[in-house]
């Protein structure tokens, strides 16, 4: 298991007492509020791949984190694949952080073509935006990452069979919909 706790991430596996648990200072974590797995996490420290291995409780989990080391420090992430195996929410254009260049990723990589980016922005920064979920650094260092839930975006409860697939098949018009849902535009 990887935990971040109190500015230290902690390395431990409860099936294996006899393992040394490892902490080090960390600098930056980002854990996923729905699954609480840790989603990036970069660290004052050294831990191989072989032995990261160690560590997961879980089969599935044993190569689930890329890793490298950068300015005398080491990253780990969590690959997306990997996150989708165990997570409904997904991680918004892996290399971007802060709400601005996450939207701008999340555009780009869903083709979207909505009035009004700043709304959105907004929306996304101010926690209205349903299907939205920032992440926090643990640390506070650094900008939050975003997450995406495509079956949150829309309340279609009540919503006729043909609306629904008209919003649904056009994740643009879905987004414009909702904004103007919460008053973000007209
Ligand atoms: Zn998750």
């Amino acid at each position: 298991m990887i935990e971040i706790k109190n500015g230290r991430i902690y390395f431990y596996n409860t099936l294996k007492p006899d393992l040394m648990v490892l902490d080090f200072k960390c600098l930056s974590a980002y854990v996923c509020p729905a699954c609480k797995n840790v989603l990036r996490a970069y660290f004052v420290g050294s831990i191989i791949p072989e032995s990261l291995k160690e560590y997961m409780e879980k089969d599935t989990m044993k190569y689930a984190y890329e890793m490298g080391n950068t300015q005398g420090a080491q990253w780990l992430a969590l690959r997306d694949h990997s996150h989708k195996e165990c997570c409904r929410w997904e991680v918004v254009g892996a290399m971007s952080k802060g709400i601005e260049n996450s939207v701008k990723s999340f555009i780009e990589i869903h083709n979207i073509k909505i009035k009004d980016t700043q709304a959105l922005m907004t929306a996304i920064g101010t926690d209205k935006m349903p299907g939205f979920k920032r992440v926090f650094d643990e640390t506070g260092a650094d900008l939050p990452m975003l997450l995406f839930k495509e079956s949150d975006l829309l309340n279609t409860a009540g919503m006729t069979f043909e609306k629904k697939w008209e919003l649904l098949r056009d994740l643009s018009k879905t987004i414009d919909s909702v904004l103007r849902s919460i008053g973000m535009h007209n």
